[in-house]
Parts: structure tokens; sequence; C-alpha cells
């Protein structure tokens, strides 16, 4: 039989296996093995969202929508989105509903690159965004971001790493995996120098509605021309307790929207039936009880952050505080360690799960990233055992 394997994509096949799956093939096939490294919530889908999309299938409501998803749920994203961050998009032309976040931003990064176009993309952050770069045929750049800056872009940084070839920045705060967040005031730092030097931003907003602390979160689609080149975004896996439903949207102007639109409508036709459906209820018909029942949720994230936040204090590993999202990222270079050595190490001793830094980006292999998306009790469990594990670290003793 001929080989067929040098007929594939040179660039699809040289892309490394995402750190977080490498890893948890791994923990998964542990027994008992606590596991702090899925990205998504431990709470099910609201049994009123589930129920919607169960009365979908009942009436046979299965059928393909419109290729930019159900008009109500475009006009239901809309009205959501302007009270929420305060600006507007047309239902009709500027809101497409996709296929998770994901989705969303693997078509706004193929709308924006091509053959030699590059990408600016803050680390550390969630591990697709350089790949789809590379597959679009542009060239990601990473900007390292620090621990000391909060994990921001800073106007400084942000220079160093444009160039004539630069079109675009991704920006995604509240960030993953830091729990990082860029303010009003940080997010206006830097506006200028995009629209000097004429960049689309790509604004991952996720984990918008997961802040805490009292931060409010800002997008960057709302300060004062920012809109016209800010394509947001978002959907509905994280707040929303809905990941498997796999449903995201994305909010461009209208220019930008007719490009990511087609490329929609050719790849994907539309977002699943049932799962707009679930979302229309999320943001609709009982929206009151619905936002109640989700800022509980969000209120328990908070308490399991703090919580912690404490535990990091006393066991004496820096933290840097989160301020959003579910995740904490403290540092273990003071053990001596890798985020990679130190997470294989704690697995293999202590059946505890958490995903090295350097998935993220390579400056941050350092660090450990914690899900506190899972219970108060696996939680303290695993610290204790994280905090047996360092004591009887070679380096402590
Ligand atoms: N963006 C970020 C920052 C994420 O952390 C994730 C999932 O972990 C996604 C996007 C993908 O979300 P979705 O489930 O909507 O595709």
């Amino acid at each position: 039989m001929k080989d067929i394997s040098s007929l594939l994509n040179p660039v699809a096949k040289a892309l490394p296996m995402s750190g977080i799956r490498t890893f948890f093939g791994i923990a998964a096939s542990r027994k008992d093995c606590i596991s702090l490294g899925v990205g998504e919530p431990d709470f099910p889908t609201p049994p009123a969202f589930c129920k919607a999309g169960i009365d979908s299938v009942r009436e046979g409501r299965t059928g393909y929508t419109a290729n930019a998803g159900l008009k109500e749920l475009r006009e239901a994203i809309s009205s959501y989105t302007s009270d929420f961050i305060g600006v507007d998009y047309d239902p009709e032309s500027e809101i497409l509903v996709t296929v998770g976040a994901s989705e969303g931003l693997d078509i706004a990064i193929r709308a924006i690159c091509s053959a030699g176009d590059e990408v600016l993309v803050p680390e550390p952050c969630f591990v697709c965004y350089s790949p789809l770069v590379a597959l679009a045929g542009g060239t990601p750049v990473p900007i390292p971001c620090r621990m000391e800056d909060g994990f921001k872009v800073t106007p400084e940084e942000l220079e160093k790493y444009i160039t004539p070839r630069t079109k675009a920045l991704i920006l995604a705060y509240p960030n993953n995996p830091t729990g990082g967040i860029m303010e009003k005031s940080d997010l206006e730092a830097i506006a200028p120098i995009i629209k000097e030097k004429n960049l689309i931003v790509i604004s991952d907003e996720i984990y918008a509605e997961l802040s805490y602390d009292g931060v409010e979160f800002c997008s960057v689609a709302s300060l004062e021309g920012m809109r016209e080149r800010t394509i947001i975004v978002s959907g509905f896996s994280k707040y929303f307790a809905m990941t498997g439903w796999r449903l995201g949207y994305v909010c461009a102007p209208k220019c930008v929207y007719d490009v990511i639109f087609k490329i929609h409508q050719y790849a994907i036709m539309c977002a699943p039936t049932v799962a707009q459906y679930v979302a229309l209820e999320a943001l609709t018909s009982s929206a009151k009880d619905n936002f109640s029942t989700l800022r509980n949720m969000r209120d328990i994230y908070d308490e399991r952050r703090r919580f912690l936040m404490k535990r990091f204090d006393e066991i004496g590993l820096p933290c840097f505080p989160p301020k959003g999202a579910f995740y904490a990222f403290p540092c273990v270079e003071k053990l001596g360690m890798t985020g990679e050595e130190f997470a294989y190490g704690l697995l293999d001793s202590k059946n505890v799960a958490v995903v090295p830094g350097n998935a993220f980006g390579a400056h941050s292999e350092h660090f450990i990233r914690i899900s506190y998306a899972s219970s108060l009790d696996a939680l303290t469990r695993a610290m204790d055992l994280m905090d047996s594990y360092i004591t009887a670290l070679p380096s402590r003793n």
C-alpha cells in the first residue's frame, strides 16, 4: 500500500497535541484520581434549560435553523449583550450563533488571517489560539505576560511585538489559565495603540460573567472607537454550564461579520438546533429565575476561589489572586521544579491531577493550573494531599 502520510497538511501534522488533553489522558486512566484539570463547570445544565431542549425534540423542531442561528436567539443575544456590556449589535447582520466559542474563534481567525500575517497571542492563554492561527496560514506571535503585571497586556509589551505584518490581537480576559482580568483602565491604556496600528481585536469573552471581588467586566468593544475593530467571541459553555451543548456566538461589525458568516455557512451550516432552544430558554422565558441560578453557581465558584487562596497562603505557594474564570495558577518555582515535574510528581504520589503551566505557553513552565470547577470537598482533599506532597519533597527536607 502506498504511504499517504506525505499527503497530509504539514502544518496540521506538526501541531502539538493539546497539553491539557495529553495530561488528562494519563489522569483519566487512573482509578480514584482527583482531577482538578478540566475547564468545565461541575454543575449540570440547569433543568429548565434542558427542558426547552427536550421540548424542542418532542415537538419535532429538529431540522436546520437559519445559517446564522434562530432569529429569536440572535435577538436574545443582542439584548443580553446590550445589557451586559453596553454595546449594541444588530441581530440580523452582526450576530452569528456558532458551535461553541471554539468555532467562533476558528472562523474569526480564518476571516482575518492569510499567509504571512501575524497575530498577537498574549500568553499564558487557552490552548487553541496559536494552532488556529497557524492552520490559517498565519504566524502566532506570543506576548509573554507576567504575574507581576497581573498577566495583563501592557502598552509597552504590546508595542514591542507589533510589526508591519501584525493584523490582530487576541484578548482573553477573564483569563484561562491565570484568572487575570483586564479592567477598563487597562484596556484604555492599549486601545490607542490598537487604533493607531490599525489592528483587529478578537476578544474571547467566554468567562465574562465570572468575575469576583467586585471587579467589573469591561468589553474592549465598549471603548470609544473599538466596536468597529473588535470581534467578540463568547458562548454558553461556562457561565451557563452548557459545555456539551456546544453553543457559542460571535458579535462583529457588519463588514467583518459578512466574511465570518460565509466561512460558517460553508463549514458548519448552522449550530445544533436543540442546543439553540436551550440557549434561548437560558436567556429569555424565565430569565429572572435563570439568572439567579447562574449567579448562585458563580457565588459557589467564588467561595472555592477564596478557599484555594487561603490554602495556598497556608502552604506557602505563591499564587496570583485570580479575579475571574474558575482557575488558580500557582507558581512552583520556589520548590525548584517545573510545573510539569510538579504535576507528574503529584499525580504519581498522590493521585491528584493538575495541568502543567507549559500547556498554556512556553513562559509559564513554572506554573500549574488548578480548576476550581470542582466540589469544595474534592478541593479540600486535593489541597491536603498537595500539602503533604510538598512537605515531603527533597527540596523541603
Ligand atoms: N475560550 C476559552 C478561554 C476557553 O477556556 C474555552 C474552553 O475551555 C473556550 C474558549 C472554548 O469554549 P466552547 O466550549 O464554547 O467551545
